[in-house]
């Protein structure tokens, strides 16, 4: 099990800038105090790659800086060639975490989980789609047929869901704020939609009908989870209740879920917005930390990929 970080590819941001960019440094400070063996800096994501997801006039004009402004506007980052290094670290991080998913069974990607980047624009502190860019890696290279994107972040995958919209091959599940942006939601293969200020209880009521039917539905070869420190009571962004318990009971559900099923699973940490930098370090922490306590001392036991005909020990919620 592997876990991916490009923070030292700074990403310059003006003085008093409301995305918290100091999180990566600290949350792979906080990593490698427990697993520094396990961390290793991704390639950049290619032109190739990124041409699997996105449209080659979008990606030229994020990488020669020629976005017009309202398009730059609703990335909500000024432009740097150093945001497009950072950019494409961070999708190539996710593509290196299924890598490692299907080697042990589980990847980590440190940043990541930019689901509002749609085929030709960027949008919410989001330039490419590292999930989609890393599904499609993966089935360009023929190491999978179907792959499950489970999205719980609290705000709606919209990028992610659009561009896989009507496509079987890869199934988007996401659980998020109804009252929250994005105002105008895409459809996703399976939308959970919670009212401001849900709290823990209510919240995994519906993950756990939720992702027992999204497993049913795709039977995947491979899933990438992005799990958002945002649902958290705290978040400035995030208007529902969730307590660091819960998600960590949240997490625990999704990867023991998967680990049973022996689905692999690469995760990203999508967003994260309290006050206090150290509690989205605190939740981003926890997150990785179940998932080295499932897959670290396990991964030779698991099988490399799964063979899409074995039936799931998931049932279909009534
Ligand atoms: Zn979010």
């Amino acid at each position: 099990m592997l876990i991916y970080y490009a923070d030292h590819f700074v990403l310059p941001l003006p003085a008093g800038h409301r995305f918290p960019m100091r999180k990566y440094a600290a949350l792979r400070e906080r990593v490698a105090q427990v697993a520094a063996h396990r961390m290793r800096v991704p390639e950049a994501a290619t032109d190739a790659e990124l041409a699997r997801v996105h449209d080659a006039s979008y990606t030229r004009a994020v990488a020669e800086g020629t976005l017009d402004e309202a398009t730059q506007r609703r990335i909500g980052f000024p432009w740097s060639a150093a945001m497009v290094e950072r950019s494409r670290r961070s999708a190539g991080a996710t593509l290196a975490a299924c890598r490692s998913a299907l080697d042990s069974g589980c990847g980590v990607n440190l940043a990541g989980g930019t689901h509002h980047a749609h085929r030709a624009h960027g949008e919410g502190f989001c330039v490419f789609n590292d999930a989609a860019v890393a599904a499609r890696a993966m089935q360009a290279e023929g190491r999978v047929a179907r792959v499950l994107i489970v999205d719980l972040d609290v705000h709606q995958g919209d990028g992610t869901a659009a561009i896989f919209a009507g496509d079987d091959s890869v199934f988007t599940c996401s659980i998020h704020g109804r009252g929250n942006f994005p105002f105008r939601k895409a459809a996703s293969d399976l939308d959970v939609e919670l009212d401001d200020g849900t709290q823990d209880a209510a919240y995994l009521a519906a993950l756990r009908v939720a992702l027992p039917r999204a497993l049913t539905r795709s039977r995947p070869d491979l899933a990438i989870y992005l799990a958002g420190a945002d649902p958290f009571v705290g978040d400035r962004l995030g208007r529902l209740a969730l307590t660091k318990d819960g998600l960590a009971e949240r997490d625990r559900y999704v990867l023991e879920t998967l680990h049973v099923a022996a689905v692999p699973v690469a995760i990203a940490m999508a967003g994260g917005y309290a006050d206090d930098i150290e509690d989205v370090v605190d939740i981003h922490f926890a997150t990785v930390a179940i998932a080295l306590s499932l897959w670290s001392t396990s991964e030779r036991r698991l099988p490399r990929m799964l063979d899409c005909a074995t039936p799931l020990p998931i049932h279909e919620a009534p």
